[in-house]
């Protein structure tokens, strides 16, 4: 099954997919020592590409955003940046947000690993950032399709890291509290200068959906991986 954002469906000049259950890496593979190794020989089978042409990122919640300029497998790094043609770009995710942008005139793609650690440490901020001081891009030019994450109520988070969000994000039912992560993640792409209308985010919440997504925290954190793919196409 294919899970594809409206906003970028349209456009015959990149493609991509967000990952489910079906064509991610299996909890065995995800564990493994090589699992970076597997998550490129995997994006590259979906996609029926060359492993030579994938991009997968060792994620590890911070708001690193580097430009892609090769395949390969980019350690400690959250967010990657690419105007190359068929460069196929990774982001695994089980709950955290996998962010696409695209840029139609410059023809530019970026993918980044929201989770909320580096939603909280501004990587939505510096990835548009970077797009405009690299390729000129500005803001208001481009699209962010948003894939299927923890939702609301599902995502319970500890007084100890209410601090790091601003009070219209958190739910309090009960004293627990809770993080509406989409709206998050929205309000941060507005705040970076994105138009509103050019937001597509997915509405599924990956615990709800146990037979669709992993889910580290549905999954009590022993889980696979869904895999995130886009790319640029050569034409
Ligand atoms: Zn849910």
């Amino acid at each position: 099954m294919k899970l594809s954002s409206k906003l970028l469906l349209p456009y015959r000049n990149i493609s991509h997919n967000f990952g489910t259950r079906k064509n991610g890496l299996t909890i065995e593979e995800a564990r493994a020592p090589n699992h970076l190794e597997k998550c490129r020989q995997l994006a590259a089978k979906n996609n029926k590409m060359d492993l030579e042409n994938v991009a997968c990122l060792e994620q590890v919640h911070s708001n690193r955003v580097k430009i892609a300029n090769e395949s390969g497998i980019y350690p400690a790094t959250d967010g990657v940046i690419t105007n190359k043609k068929e460069l196929l770009l990774c982001i695994q995710t089980a709950d955290c947000a996998p962010i696409f942008l695209f840029a139609p005139q410059k023809k530019v793609i970026g993918a980044l690993h929201g989770g909320w650690r580096g939603i909280a440490r501004n990587i939505i901020r510096v990835a548009i950032d970077r797009l405009k001081s690299t390729f000129e891009i500005e803001p208001y030019n481009l699209l962010a399709a948003v894939g299927p994450s923890l939702r609301n109520h599902c995502f319970e988070i500890g007084p100890d890291i209410l601090h790091h969000f601003d009070d219209r994000f958190i739910l309090e039912e009960d004293d627990q509290y809770y993080l509406s992560f989409a709206e998050l993640i929205k309000y941060e792409l507005i705040e970076a200068g994105l138009i509103k209308d050019n937001i597509d985010i997915l509405d599924y919440c990956t615990k709800c959906d146990p037979h669709m997504f992993y889910s580290y925290r549905g999954d009590n954190q022993v889980t696979g991986r869904m895999l995130n793919t886009i790319k640029l196409l050569d034409r």
